[in-house]
């Protein structure tokens, strides 16, 4: 939403995930931005992009609350769309699965929403493009009217975050999102790719789940922090740099926001996005009913929602190293994926979850130990982080992991 030119970004305290909490703060985020009406036409079909990345239980932070959803989804219909679909793009599960085990299933039972078709992959050529130039989408994701994106606010360990720029990228269908990271190996030229998947997508709305995010090893094997808010925008970017700035994380350190920003998808200066809140009634906790749009400043929302020790990385080395031959000088003392083995059940998840052709880590010494990396072969993805289900990957400089 533009107002004199620059981006506005809601701000909204939310303590809890109580359903009558949520839902309000919810339509308060939306009557910032002018209302759900704003995104939405009557009787279009809509679809609900959560993030769905592996299965977990909501107060394990790894997915999208399903209260939030349930509020936006309630949005959706009460602004009169068609037919309301949603889904996402898991890594290694089932989506159904992935679904129930973090309530997203049950509250779109409750919304009356209905799974989009995910499993179908559309090649969707974009000549326009400056990174990718055709994806393989869903189908749900080429033929929906409008898709309203339900990010979640966690830590991400080839991007430094994962906010409302990268949670898009599980409108890539199922196996196809593997391919993407060897396509665009690498923080920026993955970055570079997913602004052009925005760009040819246009998702018109961005909400972050933020009431309790994610700091330290996410997206998926971190630990839940209380935050406590959400934030609206049409600017992806934005958005995304205002979580930034609540995290105490230069905006400017990730890949998302100075690639989004350059290709045009939204805006990373300051100068140039608009925060506003809600004026809290007298006394009020966050039931902020009748009240009002109130600008604040960026200092003054950091001072109030912010956590200056969030667990991110906020070292400015080696990511925006674009060019081969740097990258290539730098690899040793780049970050990499290391398997804690006292936590390793050895299911293979991270083995299966490894997009390299000849995989990148394998049970080299059998099923009785760890999987193995090949560091020559690993393109630094870490898909295997995100995907292993006992929190035994983490992602360390070589010498910190020794
Ligand atoms: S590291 Fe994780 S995903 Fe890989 S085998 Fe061990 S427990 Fe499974
Ligand atoms: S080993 Fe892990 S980080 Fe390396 S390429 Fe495979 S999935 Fe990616």
């Amino acid at each position: 939403m533009e107002r004199n030119g620059k981006s506005r970004v809601a701000v909204i305290p939310c303590p809890a995930y109580e359903p009558e909490m949520v839902r309000r703060a919810v339509r308060d985020g939306l009557t910032c931005l002018g209302g759900m009406e704003r995104f939405i036409s009557s009787g279009e079909q809509v679809l609900l992009k959560p993030n769905l990345l592996k299965k977990a239980r909501p107060e394990q932070a790894v997915t999208t609350h399903p209260a939030v959803f349930l509020a936006v989804a309630g949005l959706a219909k009460e602004a009169g769309c068609g037919s309301l679909l949603y889904g996402d793009s898991p890594g290694t599960q089932s989506f159904e699965d992935v679904a129930r085990e973090s309530g997203i299933l049950e509250a779109a039972r409750e919304a009356g929403a209905v799974p989009g078709n995910f499993h179908e992959g559309v090649l969707f050529s974009w000549p326009e493009g400056k990174a990718a130039k055709e994806f393989t989408l869903s189908r749900a994701a080429v033929e929906a009217d409008c898709i309203i994106n339900i990010c979640k606010m966690k830590t991400h360990a080839l991007e430094r975050v994962t906010g409302a720029v990268k949670n898009l990228y599980g409108c890539v269908q199922g196996r196809h999102k593997s391919a993407g990271h060897v396509h665009f190996p690498g923080a920026v030229p993955f970055a570079a790719m997913l602004c052009d998947l925005h760009r040819a997508l246009k998702p018109r709305l961005h909400i972050m789940d933020g009431i309790v995010a994610m700091e330290g090893n996410g997206p998926g094997s971190g630990t839940p922090v209380q935050m406590g808010v959400l934030l609206f925008s049409d600017d992806p970017v934005a958005l995304d740099t205002v979580f930034c700035r609540l995290i105490n994380l230069n905006p400017a350190l990730v890949p998302t926001n100075f690639c989004g920003n350059q290709y045009g998808i939204g805006r990373m200066e300051e100068n140039q996005i608009e925060l506003v809140t809600v004026q809290e009634k007298d006394g009020a906790d966050s039931a902020h009913e009748n009240g009002s749009v109130v600008p604040i400043s960026m200092e003054e929302a950091v001072a109030r929602w912010g956590k200056a020790d969030f667990d991110v990385d906020r070292d400015p080395r080696s990511e925006r190293a674009s060019w081969k031959l740097l990258r290539q000088v730098m690899r040793p003392f780049q970050p990499r994926p290391w398997i804690r083995p006292e936590l390793c059940v050895r299911c293979g998840v991270c083995v299966d979850s490894c997009p390299v052709e000849g995989k990148a880590l394998d049970f080299r010494r059998g099923r009785s130990a760890p999987p193995v990396y090949d560091y020559k072969k690993c393109i630094r993805c870490y898909c295997c982080q995100e995907m292993c289900p006992k929190k035994a990957i983490e992602v360390k400089r070589p010498w910190a992991a020794c």
